[in-house]
């Protein structure tokens, strides 16, 4: 029996950082899995293309949703065990991100601090791993439930079979698509292990005059930098980094560097170098540049912003043609990190 609401040609612009004014055909929230099996019991994800939608930070609309959107709602924090050394946390997916990150900090669990402030839900998390300041959900990644939408059967998966890449899992590849993520439990450190190495975290941290060292500290480091310099989906539409950082073999990225001196680039694995994406695309002369209603942001040039009324078409007509120019400048191919829809 339906006990979920449905509502038809609903306006998507507050479910999307973008802010993107389009209309789905249909779009119901769900508070537990029983709400979601009951979708699939009568047909209702069958007949329709679907969408499972968190915080909608990662997405572009370029067009209405011609089918249903699921907004998942599905909240709840639990201790799952312990151990002396870790704890296991289960989160529901419709769990903020931030606030998850903020709770096990003060819970004295360590390991996600690094991660603090990064918009959307912790259902979204597994799928791109998302990552920053040298951690990413992998790293602390336990198991996740989820249910499997032509079936209707819950299934787990471990960290193998997330088959978890950079910004990737086999929910972005072969799975995508077919499973509703209804929880995600972590396994989070009791003694602190920081990772401060990265970027501008120490330099922040000597701003701040830390004496002895915490997650909150570490937290609060990186909020203040990722406050500084990414503009804040309230005000300026946006879904973060438009693009991934290429990751190139050694050969052409030494091709690359030999026309490009300054070319910013890390070790990226065996024989493996990534590309800071944001540099190329400032050096192609982007950074900063409107178009119409959208442009690329001025502090940071992955990002892609909605300066007010762009439609989500012209967003990524602009994407494309960063692509090409990037592409002609130095031969290196982007791939687009948001998801299109
Ligand atoms: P949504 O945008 O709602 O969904 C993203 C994708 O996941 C969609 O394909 C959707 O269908 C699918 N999905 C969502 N929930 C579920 C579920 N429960 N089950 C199945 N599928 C689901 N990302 C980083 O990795 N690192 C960063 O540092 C970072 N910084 C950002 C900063 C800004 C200012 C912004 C706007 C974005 C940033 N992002 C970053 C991107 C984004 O915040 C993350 O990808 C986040 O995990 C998306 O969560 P969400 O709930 O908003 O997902
Ligand atoms: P930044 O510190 O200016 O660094 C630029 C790029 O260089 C980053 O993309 C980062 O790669 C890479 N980098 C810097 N120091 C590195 C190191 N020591 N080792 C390996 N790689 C290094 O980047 P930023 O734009 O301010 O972002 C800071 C962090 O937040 C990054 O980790 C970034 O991924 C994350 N972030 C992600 C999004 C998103 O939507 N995905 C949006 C904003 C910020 P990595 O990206 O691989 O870390």
């Amino acid at each position: 029996m339906q006990k979920t609401l449905i509502q038809s040609d609903y306006n998507l612009k507050a479910n999307n950082t973008f802010g993107i004014e389009v209309q789905a055909k249909k779009y119901t929230e769900i508070t537990d899995e029983d709400d979601f099996k009951s979708l699939i019991e009568d047909g209702v994800l069958l007949k329709d293309e679907r969408l499972i939608l968190g915080g909608g930070s990662n997405v572009l609309f370029t067009k209405n949703f011609d089918g249903i959107v699921i907004k998942n709602n599905i909240k709840g924090i639990e201790l799952l065990g312990e151990n002396d050394d870790h704890v296991f946390v289960q989160a529901g997916a419709g769990e903020t991100w931030h606030d998850f990150v903020l709770y096990c900090i003060d819970k004295g669990w360590y390991g996600i601090e690094n991660l603090s402030l990064i918009p959307g839900n912790v259902g979204a998390s597994p799928m791109q791993n998302i990552g920053a300041y040298g951690v990413e959900v992998k790293d602390v990644f336990h198991e996740l439930e989820a249910v499997h939408i032509s079936s209707g059967e819950t299934h787990y998966f471990n960290k193998s079979s997330c088959e978890f890449g950079y910004r990737e899992s086999v929910f972005k590849m072969d799975m995508k698509n077919q499973y509703l993520i209804s929880s995600v439990s972590f396994r989070l450190s009791k003694k602190p292990n920081f990772s401060v190495e990265y970027g501008a975290i120490k330099q922040e941290l000597d701003k701040m005059k830390v004496s002895e060292l915490t997650a909150k500290d570490i937290s609060n480091a990186v909020i203040n930098i990722r406050s500084s310099k990414l503009p804040n989906p309230k005000v300026l539409g946006n879904a973060g980094s438009f693009f991934k950082n290429p990751v190139i073999d050694e050969t052409t990225f030494h091709q690359v560097k030999g026309a490009h001196e300054n070319l910013v680039a890390y070790p990226a694995g065996e024989g493996k170098m990534k590309l800071a994406a944001g540099w190329l695309i400032d050096q192609a002369g982007w950074k900063g540049k409107v178009v119409g209603k959208c442009g690329v942001h001025d502090l940071q040039a992955l990002v892609l912003v909605n300066h007010g009324g762009a439609t989500g078409q012209e967003i990524y007509d602009l994407s494309s043609e960063v692509l090409q120019s990037v592409k002609e400048k130095f031969g290196v191919e982007l791939e687009r990190e948001v998801n299109i829809y």
